[in-house]
């Protein structure tokens, strides 16, 4: 385990704010998860688990506790040796370790250190289909499960079998399962019922060979037809979908930004109506009814604009970009000066997506 003293969360998360971190420990092996949580409770220190820090804020008067992040890499491929390519889900997959064989479907176990974007192209490599769709979402595979990620028509609920986990409550290390996990829209337990309870060490995802059917989110078929593709492998899909999100989307590393900062609003089936019934957009998918909060802010007249040092998208409205704030309440400004206005346009509340560091 390697121990750091007073790093500055500005360095630690992609949108650059946030003062310094008394402790960053980072994690090489799983025996190094308990010494960690031992070594905060020796300090009476809280403790706040970190990945890249693409949905997370630091405050400015930074954290006086430990920040855990892990460092663990390595992936792993079962292949079932069978052919048939069918569902994952319902097939026992142990028959082939290793690289070899590449007929049916696979289960990959990933350390949770790993970067999501290296797992998708590992994926996509050997024409895996599941999570083309998520594609350059930046962050650590540990994370991905903790808020359900979603992009383009795929969340990773849909192909997650299991995590391992250091539970925090018990002290022991265990395997919680997809339904355990109780995946929704931007949420699982991991980031409510039982927040800040589980380490996650690794996640497994059962993936098959094949293509995403069609129709693909819309945007994907515009720049399909825009573009006259016809390549829908995985490793297609996860270049259409690279280049949508380059041209839209900030690249952390270039712009300070912790991508989408509202989520998006889920109506009942009596509140979309009563939504269209004002004009406003509402889609109606598989997974419920929503109006993109991204329009709403769009049409309160916040796109492009700079509000105390933080820059809404011109093209994608719901993303903020830091481009000369000093400070968190900088932001916070910016972000209730949005939240307002939207609600005395709209009446509805706009809900942060990234979490805090406290
Ligand atoms: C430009 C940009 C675009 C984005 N686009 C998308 C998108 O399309 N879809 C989407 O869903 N998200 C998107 N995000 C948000 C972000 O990429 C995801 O939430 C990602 O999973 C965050 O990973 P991370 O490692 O940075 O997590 P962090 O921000 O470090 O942590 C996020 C949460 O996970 C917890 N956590 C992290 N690691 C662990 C672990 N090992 N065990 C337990 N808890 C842990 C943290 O405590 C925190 O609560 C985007 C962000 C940016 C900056």
């Amino acid at each position: 385990m390697r121990i750091n003293q007073n790093i500055l969360i500005s360095s630690l998360t992609t949108m650059r704010l946030g003062g310094p971190a008394r402790y960053v420990l980072e994690i090489e092996t799983p025996a190094d998860i308990p010494d960690a949580y031992g070594f905060a409770a020796t300090y009476h220190l809280p403790t706040f688990v970190l990945g890249y820090g693409a949905n997370t804020l630091g405050h400015d008067e930074g954290f006086n506790g430990v920040i855990i992040i892990n460092r663990m890499k390595g992936i792993d491929i079962t292949w079932a040796g069978d052919g048939a390519g069918g569902d994952p889900a319902a097939h026992s997959v142990a028959s082939t370790v290793g690289e070899t064989a590449t007929a049916g479907p696979a289960q990959i176990k990933i350390m949770g250190g790993e970067y999501w974007d290296d797992v998708v192209a590992y994926a996509c490599e050997r024409g895996l289909t599941g999570i083309e769709a998520l594609s350059k979402i930046p962050g650590l595979a540990g994370a991905a499960p903790v808020q359900n990620i979603g992009a383009y028509g795929q969340e990773i609920a849909d192909t997650l079998e299991s995590i391992e986990v250091y539970d925090t409550a018990s002290g022991t290390f265990r395997t919680l399962t997809h339904a355990d996990l109780n995946f929704s829209y931007r949420k699982s337990i991991l980031n409510t019922t039982e927040k800040n309870r589980y380490f996650v060490i690794s996640i497994t995802l059962a993936l098959k060979k094949g293509q995403m059917s069609r129709p693909y989110y819309r945007s994907i078929e515009q720049y399909i037809s825009d573009h006259n593709l016809t390549d829908f492998s995985p490793q297609g899909i996860r270049e259409i979908v690279s280049a949508i999100r380059a041209d839209k989307l900030p690249d952390p590393l270039d712009k300070a930004s912790s991508g989408s900062f509202f989520k998006n609003i889920y109506l009942t089936n009596e509140q979309a109506e009563l939504a269209e019934s004002k004009g406003y957009p509402v889609y109606r998918g598989k997974d419920g009814n929503k109006i993109n909060s991204g329009w709403l802010i769009q049409h309160a007249g916040f796109s492009g604009q700079l509000l105390h040092g933080i820059r809404v998208s011109d093209k994608a409205s719901l993303v903020l970009i830091n481009e000369s704030a000093q400070s968190y309440n900088d932001l916070a400004k910016a972000r209730d000066e949005i939240v307002g206005k939207v609600y005395d346009m709209y009446g509805y509340w706009l809900e942060q997506e990234p979490v805090e560091i406290v």
